[in-house]
């Protein structure tokens, strides 16, 4: 039968019914899917080591001679132990197997076999336990590279390294289609989607991994690339909704403001303004540190596109964030004398009703809200301005479906995170990009520790003596209820290529919940607590936000729900526990919580991992407090997936990117590379359209989470 991508496993040999419905456990279904269960990475096999006193420690391959028959003796808990002697050049160990009486048949004294495992020096010498053997023979040449895939129970490693090569081996080289056309691979210098597949399943050396999953990256950033390039496509070509500057009396705007705008904000609106005032639509990037103040630009641009007769809609990726902006813009808008709305999934029937006839009449000028603002309901007058904050939580095509509830409206977009240049080129694709390069006077620096566990009574000590002075307290935990059980990692250590962004075992992570009721019960039952995390509703959420900032909360127990963009001036202290798990520049954004005010601030992460990557981001978080820098390292150390916000819920379910692979990517320079080409071969062909670019959009299709109707 011949094979396709198509196929079902079924029909690969060595695949029956039980074992196909457990690879489809795992989403793997047809041999497409199963040429795509991408290894988390190898075992170096073709490393040999020695048994000698520098290897102990080391879990590697070991090629040994076995010396003598293997023994099995009963040991306590019922348990079988079976030892065997054996022996590579002139030294010897002692082979130890757990519950394998099978070994003594597997074993032939004066054969050679290649172990797998981790080297011990026991009561007698050096002690090997190891995870597999392989007969070594002179016909058979034993593969280097060993994939470890992910698994469920009842699938074993060999069979599905054995099925994929099975499969490959079966289906033509012609049937795979490549999303990426010959111009485009050359371009790039990368492999074609069949050679990749052999080069990542079936490798001999690290090169090849590296070739292989290089393909795939550049396959999603290159159809990334692609979407933001045909969001983009054209607008540069509409004609704006033009706006007088003498009609806006800008001068209005800076007077109802309760500060000075810094030399920073007003070149940033002034960059804004000209936008506004030429012929074709505004699209800027306002990227600044934590607290440059990007959110008085953002009502500048509003005022501006109000003045001229307008409506400006703003949306924000939290309920949280999309209140405290209602409410600050309603502040000095509202004095202005414009009348400003509110939207989000939880306002009431009702009130949502008045919102929408306020829109679809004109009378509400400017509206702030969440997602609910790009639902199918609602209607503008006249739009003429569209903000989004935070942006990257969005993705491009929420940009896209908010700026066609009007004809060609200007886009303005606020970054959450400073964005290292390069990177914001392509995730905001051909924005054009103004930098806030100055705080706000009179802001102090926040003092950043890095703690373990054993540190945590006397951080309490201090938790307590910054309440007692008034002073309130975020607490941010990974994790909203209690951990699950993780996943099995399997002991044997192995060579990652960064396939698994976080394969080390991690320290137990924090609830918010349970930490919450624990400080509440039993370490600061004389403070007011109170948790918040992103399923509650937004009723809950914003009701818990506004007693805090009221001060009537002493400690907020928090998950990241309150990393973007929240404003509480009074507190003073951010205690980040289990900081390994956040990317730096999230840690950065839940520092810039504090340090609001007049006072004193300081950042607590608490750590006990290990690693090194761990401890060295850890370290900058403690030296370097420029966002753009730690943006940097983040790019270099963790690559984009952090600044596209893989893990938030909420871009999840609103068709954030779906990379695998591209999220690890740490090149910036193929990041760019796949840019550029992507907007040549846009150019080309606007909607990929082309016969020979089928395959590419349905690529697009999945990288965007969006199907090839809606991109059209
Ligand atoms: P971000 O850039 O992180 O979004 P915000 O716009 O929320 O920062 O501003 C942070 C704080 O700084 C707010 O309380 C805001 O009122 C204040 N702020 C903004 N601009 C100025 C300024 N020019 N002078 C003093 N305070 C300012
Ligand atoms: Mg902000």
């Amino acid at each position: 039968m011949k094979i396709t991508l198509e196929s079902k496993v079924t029909e690969l040999s060595g695949c029956g019914k039980k074992r196909s419905e457990l690879l489809s456990l795992m989403g793997i279904e047809n041999v497409g899917q199963l040429l795509r269960h991408f290894p988390r990475g190898y075992q170096n096999r073709g490393d040999v080591k020695a048994l000698s006193d520098e290897s102990v420690g080391e879990t590697g391959a070991f090629i040994l001679t076995v010396s003598g028959s293997a023994q099995t003796a009963r040991i306590s808990g019922g348990r079988t132990l079976t030892k065997c002697r054996a022996f590579d050049g002139d030294k010897s160990c002692t082979l130890v197997f757990f519950n394998r009486n099978y070994i003594k048949d597997v074993l032939v004294t004066g054969c050679t076999y290649r172990f797998w495992g981790k080297l011990i020096r026991g009561k007698t010498g050096y002690e090997l336990s190891p995870s597999t053997i392989e007969p070594v023979t002179d016909n058979v040449k034993l593969r280097e590279f060993i994939p470890l895939y992910p698994l469920r129970a009842g699938l074993t490693q060999k069979f599905i390294s054995s099925l994929i090569l099975s499969a490959l081996d079966q289906i033509e080289p012609s049937e795979i289609r490549d999303a990426l056309p010959e111009s485009v691979r050359e371009a790039l210098d990368i492999c074609t989607e069949y050679e990749a597949y052999r080069y990542i399943h079936d490798p001999s050396s690290t090169d090849m991994i590296e070739k292989g999953r290089f393909r795939f990256i550049a396959e999603e950033l290159f159809s990334f690339a692609c979407s933001v390039t045909m969001a983009n496509e054209g607008r540069r070509n509409l004609i704006g909704k033009r706006i007088d500057p003498e009609r806006s009396k800008f001068y209005d705007f800076t007077a109802a403001l309760p500060f000075k705008l810094t030399a920073a904000q007003a070149k940033v609106i002034s960059e804004i303004r000209k936008d506004m005032t030429s012929d074709s639509p505004m699209a800027r990037l306002v990227s600044g540190d934590v607290g440059s103040g990007k959110t008085v630009c953002a009502m500048a641009a509003a005022f501006i596109a109000v003045r001229n007769g307008y409506q400006a809609a703003m949306m924000a990726p939290t309920e949280i964030l999309a209140l405290q902006h209602y409410k600050d813009f309603n502040e000095i808008l509202g004095k202005l004398g414009i009348k400003c709305g509110y939207l989000s999934g939880s306002v009431t029937a009702a009130k949502r009703r008045e919102i929408l006839y306020g829109l679809e009449s004109g009378e509400i000028k400017f509206v702030v809200g969440t997602h609910a603002l790009i639902s199918q309901g609602v209607k503008y007058n006249n739009l003429g301005l569209v903000i989004t904050d935070e942006q990257h939580r969005f993705g491009v095509m929420q940009r896209a479906v908010l700026s066609q509830k009007a004809v060609s409206p200007h886009v303005l977009v606020m970054s959450a995170t400073p964005i290292p240049r390069t990177l914001a080129l392509i995730l905001c694709g051909d924005l054009d990009i103004s930098v806030i390069d100055e705080l706000p006077p009179g802001r102090q620096p926040v003092d950043t520790l890095v703690i373990g566990e054993k540190h945590r009574k006397r951080m309490y000590g201090f938790i307590e003596k910054e309440i007692l002075a008034g002073r309130q307290v975020y607490i941010v935990c990974p994790s909203v209820e209690a951990q699950e059980e993780e996943e099995e990692v399997p002991e044997e250590e192995f060579l990652r290529f960064d396939f698994d962004k976080n394969p080390e075992r991690m320290p137990k992570l924090k609830s918010a919940i349970d930490y919450e009721k624990r400080l509440r019960e039993d370490v600061f039952p004389q403070f007011k607590t109170a948790f918040l995390h992103g399923r509650m509703s937004g009723k809950e959420k914003d009701a818990v936000m506004s007693e805090f900032a009221a001060g009537r909360i002493d400690i907020l127990v928090s998950t990241t729900v309150i990393e973007v963009g929240v404003n509480v001036p009074n507190a003073t202290l951010m205690i980040v526990e289990n900081a390994e798990r956040f990317g730096m520049s999230q840690l950065h954004q839940l520092r810039g919580r504090v340090g609001r005010g007049s006072e004193k601030s300081y950042c607590i992460l608490v750590s006990d991992s290990k690693t090194e990557t761990a401890m060295k981001r850890l370290e900058i978080m403690k030296t370097v407090s420029d966002g753009y820098k730690i943006a940097k390292y983040d790019l270099e150390l963790r690559g984009p997936g952090d600044f596209i916000s893989l893990n938030s819920q909420n871009a999840r379910q609103h068709g954030a990117l779906n990379f695998r692979m591209a999220g690890l990517c740490t090149d910036t320079q193929m990041l760019e590379k796949a840019f550029r080409e992507a907007v040549k071969l846009i150019k080309s062909d606007p909607m990929l359209e082309k016969e020979e670019h089928a395959e590419l959009k349905k690529a697009v299709g999945t990288v965007t989470g969006l199907t090839a109707a809606t991109l059209s």
